[in-house]
């Protein structure tokens, strides 16, 4: 018998687990379904690997997950003739916590001051829930494919440190859990078996529980029960699956705690077979932002589990999807790298995304608010499709809800826009700023509202690629209301409509505001647009908007001059003042001060904020 050797957790793994012995009061019961759904998991490996290695299946029979319990030692089993942890292994992934995910759930625990262990799940921390209901965990694990002798005993009170020692054990993993004294209620069979009908209902293994002796028992007696369906949902035919099976199949596969928001569920026969179970969650998952999430779509083969957040099935502006595909023509062994690469693999992501797509679109027209719903939650994520997806632009471009000079809520679609455009209207206005508010603020709108003409306010980073991507929605092109191009005169008259203005009146104040601002804008002109504001500055068609130039700015990146058009407004008061002195001592201060309010209309920032306030005020106390 070899001696325990005892080592200590990391200090992340310890802190985890104070906080969370500490702080999770609610819904205790769900370490249990984290310890199944490892040992689903554990399953799932070794069905996968025995298919390259037949030998690791030898043995252990049939692959089944057992729970039992002993109300008089206060202890819970939960045991798996999986695939087991080498001794490496168990320190990895049990001693250690090397994961994303982690200091996020510490953050979550801490900031949401939730008690609900329910949260556990997202995390990838599920193992240490056990420490929730108990005060010493003993794991024993063989790795399969290794001698009888090779397990591994792991144990801990989950307080700072563990031991190791080798011993003799069966293929897969055993848990057994010491039961804090108030958690002694979970020694009880008809409790575990209802939290196992509750969570881990339809883990595709089954779940076996010592069956109830009747009281006339004899040995012939089958010893054990299968406790959950264990058959795959999205296998059986959608007339016989409830709304419940499915939202509890959801809530398993997700760790949401509520019940999606839509669902699909398809068989797709043809040059490549497939079915879909997907659903669209009703909260954003926490790592929704995270390019190296974990969850997403599950992709089986016949049934069998191949892989988690399999990338390659689902377009990355999808990702908020959760479910499965099962495929029929993919072979068992595929790899991440075959994936990448397989034919079968794009011609199923185009079926499916072209199916989501439809999903959305049934939403939006059959159930506009719960549409609203949805595009709150993920519509920026699904904006990244009109970049990205040219061969579905036009169908994404339909799904899109903006805000507009008309409705500040982002109902607005293109398709409305269209449908009330101003008779003579032949562009979709639209304004990118670095939010909504500042959009509806700014002054390039004035023409537009004097022409009553609506506008789409657009106010998220990724707007400025989206409008970049889509030059035209239904024969429309999209204009933007800052560019210099804009041509009000196709538009209805103004209300109204200002008096004309003598253009060679205002020549030499042109000139001389021109030649003071020579070194930041291209050029000064009179402008049509303002009806308020006394000055506004435009881009040239292919010069970049001010949104565009502070986001490339913002990222770090070196940009070469963008000049743009300073538009004054000759029938502001200010611009009287600055006519009638233009060629005296202030006219330098003038310039730079109608620059930079332009600049600060539209939510930009000064170079030099102190050498604004000096100008002002030397205006101030000199006029
Ligand atoms: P997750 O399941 O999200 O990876 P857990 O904290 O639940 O996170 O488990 C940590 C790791 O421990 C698992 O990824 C797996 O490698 C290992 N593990 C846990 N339980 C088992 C088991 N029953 N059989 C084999 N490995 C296991
Ligand atoms: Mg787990």
């Amino acid at each position: 018998m070899t001696h325990a050797e005892t080592l200590a957790f990391t200090t992340e793994t310890s802190q985890l687990l104070n906080l969370m012995i500490h702080s999770l009061y609610s819904n205790r019961e769900v370490f249990l379904r984290e310890l199944v759904s490892n040992a689903s998991d554990a399953l799932d490996k070794l069905r996968f690997e025995g298919y390259r290695e037949p030998a690791l299946l030898d043995g252990g029979g049939e692959l089944r997950i057992e729970v039992e319990c002993d109300p008089v030692a206060h202890t819970v089993t939960v045991r798996d003739n999986g695939i087991g942890m080498s001794r490496q292994e168990v320190i990895a992934n049990i001693g250690t916590i090397a994961r994303s995910g982690t200091a996020e759930f510490m953050r979550a625990l801490q900031e949401a001051q939730t008690q609900d262990a329910r949260l556990i799940g997202q995390f990838g921390v599920g193992f240490y829930s056990a420490f929730i209901v108990a005060d010493r965990v003993t794991l024993t694990t063989r790795r399969a494919g290794r001698p009888d002798d090779e397990g591994v005993r792991w144990q801990s009170a989950g307080e700072g440190e563990y031991t190791l020692e080798a011993v003799a054990a069966p293929r897969g993993t055993e848990i057994v859990l010491h039961l804090r004294d108030d958690a002694h209620e979970f020694a009880d069979a008809w409790r575990l078996k209802s939290i196992i009908r509750t969570y881990s209902d339809h883990i595709t293994f089954p779940v076996r529980m010592p069956a109830a002796k009747p009281d006339d028992a004899t040995a012939a007696e089958p010893a054990w029960e299968t406790v959950n369906q264990a058959t795959a949902l999205w296998a059986r035919p959608r007339s016989e699956i409830t709304q419940a099976e499915y939202d509890a199949f959801y809530q398993q596969l997700s760790y949401d705690s509520q019940p999606p928001l839509a669902q699909l569920h398809s068989r797709i026969e043809g040059t490549h077979e497939y079915t879909a179970l997907l659903f669209v969650p009703s909260a954003e998952p926490f790592d929704l932002w995270d390019r190296e999430r974990r969850h997403g779509v599950r992709l089986y083969v016949k049934r069998v589990f191949i892989m988690d957040d399999a990338a390659h099935l689902l377009p990355a502006y999808l990702r908020f999807v959760r479910g499965v595909i099962d495929a029929d023509d993919l072979p068992l062994n595929v790899s991440r790298e075959i994936l990448q690469g397989s034919k079968t693999v794009d011609s199923i992501r185009a079926g499916v995304t072209r199916r989501v797509l439809g999903l959305l679109e049934d939403m939006a027209r059959e159930e506009p608010e719960k549409y609203l719903r949805f595009w709150g939650l993920f519509g920026r994520v699904l904006k990244e499709g009109v970049v990205e997806d040219h061969a579905n632009r036009e169908r994404i471009a339909g799904l899109l809800r903006f805000s507009s000079t008309r409705q500040t809520e982002p109902a607005v679609s293109l398709a409305d826009y269209v449908a009330r455009m101003k008779d003579g209207q032949k562009a979709i206005y639209y304004l990118t700023a670095d939010s909504v508010a500042a959009a509806a603020a700014s002054p390039h709108l004035e023409a537009l509202r004097a022409r009553d003409v609506e506008v789409l306010l657009l106010g998220d980073r990724i707007d400025e690629w989206l409008v970049g991507s889509l030059p035209q929605f239904d024969g429309k092109p999209l204009q933007s209301v800052a560019k210099a191009d804009l041509k009000l005169d196709e538009l209805p008259p103004a209300q109204n409509a200002p008096p004309a203005v003598d253009d060679a009146d205002w020549a030499s104040t042109l000139s001389a505001l021109q030649t003071a601002l020579a070194d930041v804008v291209e050029a000064v002109r009179l402008s049509d647009r303002l009806t308020e504001s006394a000055a506004c500055l435009v881009a040239g068609s292919h010069a970049m908007s001010g949104t565009l130039e502070r986001l490339l700015k913002s990222a770090g990146q070196a940009l070469p001059a963008n000049k743009r058009v300073l538009e004054i407004n000759p029938r502001h008061a200010l611009l009287a003042r600055v006519k009638a002195g233009a060629d005296a001592e202030h006219i330098d201060d003038w310039a730079r001060l109608l620059y930079e309010q332009a600049l600060l209309a539209e939510g930009g920032q000064l170079e030099q904020p102190a050498q604004f306030v000096q100008r002002m005020n030397r205006l101030l106390l000199g006029g």
